[in-house]
């Protein structure tokens, strides 16, 4: 099977920027018509990036996405399908969701250029990137966009703002080149350190379902739902940007909170009380 690399390996001249946009993906999700799919795939192509994941495409694989494809169907031949967007972007640090509708969700938002700035800079300092795109017909759901550092709104005409979906991918691929070309070397020379790993989606993950966990064992929530808490803290803890060691002290924090809550209620020895 061939690597990511090996479809662009002669697209950036430098080897940082070529290192840079292998760990770039972009993650389509429900997408509808075949034919979108081939023509990002081309999209992505053009612009010498090599990484696309397929979540749950409705009509896939089809003949209609490989005629789009055109010469691109070595790099689609390789999009990994997969069921959920959770697990498409298991192992990144920085999750981009694109939408059209502008100020839809309650986080940080990107013009394509700002956008492509901080995931060529984060693929440069070792991470793995993903900008996703939603269904032709609907976008990304809620929860989808749930899973996002930061929204991404290309600024279009407000009263017809919605691009083809093949589009869309076309103009953010465009900008990650420009930002790739201007040159991808790391902020610093030194080495990470083991400590300073930024956690990845799933360690994140990991984290918010144990802090609501435990919101509901001390009772935080008081009968509200749980929604616009959780909405608030997610994009403040994606405001940290917390590193693995951050997110595990966080953890124990948490551990000992939900140990409490459980001897204050009675499940514990009767020891203390
Ligand atoms: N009717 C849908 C539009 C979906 S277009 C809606 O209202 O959400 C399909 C996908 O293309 C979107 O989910 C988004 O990822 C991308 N897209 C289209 N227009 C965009 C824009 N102006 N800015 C950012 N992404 C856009």
């Amino acid at each position: 099977m061939n690597t990511p690399l090996s479809f662009i390996e002669s697209a950036f001249a430098d080897p940082a920027s070529l290192a840079a946009a292998a760990r770039l993906r972009v993650v389509l999700v429900g997408t509808q018509h075949p034919g979108n799919i081939g023509a990002a795939a081309r999209a992505l192509k053009t612009m010498g990036l090599a990484r696309l994941v397929l979540v749950a495409p409705e009509d896939y694989p089809a003949e209609e996405a490989y005629r789009r494809a055109a010469g691109a169907d070595d790099l689609l031949g390789d999009a990994p399908v997969v069921d959920t967007l959770a697990e498409a972007v298991a192992d990144c640090h920085l999750v981009l969701g694109c939408t059209a509708r502008s100020r839809r969700v309650q986080l940080e938002e990107h013009a394509p250029r700002q956008a492509a700035a901080v995931a060529v800079a984060r693929a440069a300092a070792g991470g793995e990137v993903a900008l996703v795109f939603g269904r032709e017909r609907t976008g990304l759901s809620n929860e989808e966009l749930q899973l996002c550092h930061a929204a991404v709104h290309i600024p279009a005409n407000p009263g017809y703002s919605s691009l083809n979906l093949a589009a869309a991918v076309q103009v953010l691929a465009y900008e990650l080149r420009l930002a790739l070309l201007e040159g991808a070397a790391p902020a610093t020379a030194e080495p990470v350190h083991p400590d300073e790993v930024p956690a990845s989606h799933a360690h994140m993950e990991g984290f918010f379902t144990q802090l609501g966990d435990t919101l509901d064992a001390i009772d935080f929530h008081k009968g509200r739902t749980p929604d616009s808490a959780m909405r608030k803290l997610r994009r403040l803890f994606a405001k940290a940007q917390l590193n693995e060691q951050e997110v595990r002290l966080l953890r124990g924090i948490l551990a000992d909170a939900q140990r409490m809550a459980r001897l204050a209620g009675g499940g514990g020895t009767g020891s203390l009380s």
